[in-house]
């Protein structure tokens, strides 16, 4: 129930720096998923949930941090949202979090020209937001290369899929590395949620 019981680095914790304490589903998350488990969660917007999957996204990038600096790098998670408006306030709240420990993060959606998108893909990203459409566009396009990607977060996975987003969302968590670990939030559950979650997820998430 506060931030140093979490063993995190301070440079990771900076942007928490103005809260007294995690919020309930940040304190019910990280330990599972600084451990590694895969985890669902039922949560609303407006409950702290950005950071109780981001924190662990940035641990995840800084623990696969390359010794060699000068390699090229290539993503290591991926977030999936259903709108351009709730990837980047995601985004924004990633870019901010990972600044001090220099984690970089973009913001991948439609509707807008692609240059900026591949040119900061182009010169190395750690962590992906995105949405469905213009993030297949880009996969396609060979820009954007998700096969190192072993953290992925399904944000608000039941709108995602009733926007008719689910063979973008399958085709994309095929290109991610096999052995990943994943993270669904959703606020109902129904069938079509619940068979994503079956066939690309651990079968025994924890659930939040
Ligand atoms: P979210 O649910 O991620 O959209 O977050 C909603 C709001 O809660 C944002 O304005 C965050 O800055 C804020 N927030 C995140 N974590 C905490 C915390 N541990 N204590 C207080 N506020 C927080």
């Amino acid at each position: 129930d506060s931030f140093s019981e979490s063993g995190l680095p301070d440079e990771v914790l900076e942007c928490c720096k103005a809260f007294d304490k995690p919020s309930p589903i940040q304190s019910h998350s990280w330990p599972f998923l600084l451990d590694g488990r895969d985890l669902i969660g039922i949560a609303a917007t407006g409950s702290g949930k950005t950071l109780a999957f981001g924190i662990p996204a940035i641990r995840h990038v800084l623990n696969k941090r390359k010794s060699n600096a000068s390699e090229k790098v290539y993503p290591r998670c991926l977030v999936l949202s259903p709108t351009r408006e709730l990837a980047q306030q995601i985004s924004d709240v990633l870019c901010d979090a990972g600044k001090p420990s220099g984690v970089r993060s973009v913001c991948i959606y439609g509707g807008t020209s692609k240059g900026p998108q591949i040119s900061t893909l182009k010169a190395g990203v750690d962590i992906v937001i995105g949405t469905p459409g213009r993030l297949k566009d880009l996969i396609e396009m060979g820009v954007c290369r998700l096969n190192e990607v072993s953290f992925v977060v399904l944000d608000e996975a039941d709108r995602m899929l009733d926007m008719g987003f689910e063979p973008e969302v399958r085709s994309i968590l095929r290109q991610t590395c096999s052995v990943r670990q994943m993270v669904m939030f959703s606020a109902t559950w129904p069938p079509p949620v619940h068979q994503l979650a079956q066939e690309f997820m651990d079968p025994n998430p924890v659930k939040v």
